[in-house]
């Protein structure tokens, strides 16, 4: 079989060179074993980077034709840029990794080898975090709680973007048009064979994490607006109970106007409901918002990310 390693990179200088040293060996060892094919190759998607990646990325491209870039215009995030990579990438199956070194590259053998006995998906899935900080901890098992609790069972914990999937998968990826893009929300949509196989997590070789917390929430956003309505429902069902709520206050105060004698003039009674109200009504207009944006951005449909440069094509 063709194998294509896809490694979205994002101001990535400090980790590139041990990353690609890493992945050629194993890509050359996997070749001497014959396991692939000798026409394999590593895909590095620069994805705007504002430092020396495409340089680095293009000098690895020079060196040696197993390597091949690919550089886009912009930066469009990580999930654009793997997208990139997994449409532009040759091969029987591509495996995408992040360029960080975090996953554990010795699993692509066994990727490979679930690949060989017809599974058409392998996901990558993390043991343990104990290399994460509490924080970044806390907040993938919190989100990865809501995600299943939201969007069904379908979701897998713990799988970042590291998989292996194979060219009818990833050629049936492509009917997935959304520009808001979770992709691992997508692909067990697709429904092939799939696999687990499960590595350690390791600290990142070197660099920053280039999800801070804002990127991390809009990911999550992106999880929940384009793989579930039940937010939307949440709205519904928060009228609802208000509907409730108001027409039993209604029978209070009717009860109370014309079967007693103490219906003073009541402030807190009608000051309390006016601030409640206000405040579930605009939550509830934000939450529509939210999807109206993305909405939004699904009907202009722009092209989700933009090549500007390509190496070893
Ligand atoms: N990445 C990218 N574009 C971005 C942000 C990140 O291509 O806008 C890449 C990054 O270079 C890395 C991968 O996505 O290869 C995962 O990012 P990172 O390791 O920083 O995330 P973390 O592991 O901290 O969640
Ligand atoms: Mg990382």
């Amino acid at each position: 079989m063709k194998l294509g390693i896809v490694v979205p990179c994002y101001n990535e200088e400090d980790v590139l060179e041990e990353t690609s040293n890493r992945l050629f060996s194993l890509l050359i060892g996997l070749i001497e074993k014959g396991k692939i094919e000798n026409d394999s190759r590593i895909y590095f998607v620069d994805d705007g980077s504002r430092d020396k990646t495409w340089t680095l990325i293009k000098e690895s491209c020079a060196r040696d034709q197993h390597f091949c870039g690919i550089k886009l215009a912009k930066n469009r995030g990580h999930q654009n840029a793997l997208l990139a990579g997994l449409f532009m990438a040759r091969g029987d199956a591509l495996i995408t990794i992040d360029a960080d070194l975090q996953d554990d590259i010795f699993i692509v053998e066994a990727m490979v080898e679930a690949y060989l006995n017809d599974f058409d998906i392998v996901y990558g899935v993390r043991k343990k975090r104990q290399v994460d900080n509490f924080f970044k901890r806390f907040t993938a098992e919190l989100f990865y709680k809501i995600i299943r609790m939201l969007t069904g069972s379908d979701s897998i914990d713990n799988h970042a973007d590291f998989r292996l999937m194979s060219r009818r998968a990833i050629e049936n990826l492509k009917q997935y048009k959304e520009v808001n893009l979770y992709l691992r929300g997508l692909v067990p949509l697709l429904g092939f064979n799939s696999k687990i196989v499960y590595y350690d997590r390791e600290k990142r070789y070197s660099g920053e994490s280039k999800y801070p917390i804002r990127r991390m929430i809009s990911l999550a956003l992106d999880a929940v607006t384009s793989f579930s309505v039940i937010p939307l429902r949440i709205i519904t069902l928060i009228g609802f109970l208000t509907f409730l709520g108001s027409m039993s206050i209604t029978l209070w105060v009717l009860w109370t106007k014309y079967f007693t004698n103490f219906a003073i003039p009541g402030w807190a009674s009608t000051v309390l409901p006016m601030y409640f109200l206000g405040g579930v009504q605009i939550l509830c207009i934000g939450v529509l918002g939210e999807y109206m944006g993305k909405i939004y951005s699904e009907v202009k449909a722009r092209p989700r990310y933009i090549i500007s440069d390509m190496k070893n094509f």
